[in-house]
């Protein structure tokens, strides 16, 4: 028995999950060329699909669990479980206007607004209590506006250098939008056991991802001030160095107050700090 899980066959979001599944490790020989493809240690198939369809494979139960942009599993409804961000793929769906144009509220109503996400789009015009003209097109929405196609469009934006170099600009974010994973409603306990382990392989790797190893030199008697800066897993470990007065403090740091809390490591009188990345984190 084994794991199916669908992954995007080529595209922006082909090489992040494949190197998660690698992190978790799960090597599969040379997929991109072959529908399928299995992975030596761990029981799963991996199939290699376009975007689009994976919500709907996952669904059906051709594929037990899948890796899709949350933009296309909102957008396709379809009934699948949501089991973890992943961390990837990053973009918004966002509305925009021509960059000349003036823009505010209510300016949408009664305008033509094209895109690929027709039902997103008309969950945010409801609640906004806008009524649009919706224009549903599958590719290049960007150029719109200049063709007369529509006055503003819909789309996926990261870092907004395609909506600039067709003159427009983003005027509202309607989701923001990473990689999932999904699983489908329906699978044996045999098969949830198997994505629950994967789950966890996940979370260790998204954690590990996040967080730092530091290492710093420290007088003894600084030690109390810096070890009030530091977290750790439990409390930071403090070992002897051979040079009498100092000590080596060990400890693990969060990404995003790592630079506020390094600098105020130094102020408080830690040298030599080492930052190294952790590879898996359980905790
Ligand atoms: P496929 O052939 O699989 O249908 P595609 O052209 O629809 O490919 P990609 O452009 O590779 O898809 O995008 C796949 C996913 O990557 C998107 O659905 C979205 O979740 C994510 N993504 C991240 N940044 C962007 C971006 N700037 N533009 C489009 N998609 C993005
Ligand atoms: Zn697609």
């Amino acid at each position: 028995m084994k794991l199916k899980i669908a992954v995007q066959k080529s595209g922006r979001l082909y090489e992040d999950s494949l190197r998660l599944l690698k992190e978790c490790g799960i090597t599969i020989a040379n997929g991109g060329n072959k529908l399928k493809a299995e992975a030596a240690n761990f029981p799963i198939e991996v199939y290699f699909l376009r975007d689009d369809d994976i919500p709907q494979y996952v669904e059906d139960g051709v594929a037990d669990i899948g890796i899709a942009g949350e933009n296309v599993v909102y957008e396709k409804r379809k009934q699948v479980d949501v089991q973890e961000k992943l961390g990837f793929g990053k973009c918004r769906l966002s509305i925009a206007v021509s960059k000349n144009e003036t823009f505010s509220q209510p300016w949408l109503n009664g305008k033509r607004i094209a895109t690929s996400y027709p039902v997103l789009l008309q969950q945010y015009l409801d609640k906004q209590n806008i009524s649009a003209e919706i224009h549903e097109i599958s590719g290049s929405v960007e150029i719109a506006p200049g063709i007369g196609l529509a006055d503003a469009i819909c789309d996926l934006v990261s870092s907004g250098s395609t909506l600039l170099t067709n003159g427009l600009k983003e005027v509202e974010t309607i989701l923001f939008s990473q990689a999932v994973l999904i699983s489908s409603k329906e699978l044996s306990s045999e098969k949830e056991n198997l994505v629950q382990k994967l789950l966890f392989r996940i979370r260790a790797v998204q954690k590990a991802r996040n967080n730092k190893y530091v290492l710093l030199n420290a007088p003894d008697n600084k030690l109390e001030d810096i070890i009030k800066l530091l977290p750790g897993m439990k409390s930071p470990t403090v070992l002897p160095l051979a040079t009498k007065g100092w000590s080596s403090v060990h400890s693990v740091l969060q990404e995003d107050d790592f630079w506020d809390i390094i600098e105020q490591l130094k102020a408080a009188g830690a040298e030599g700090i080492l930052v190294v990345p952790i590879e898996k984190m359980i905790i």
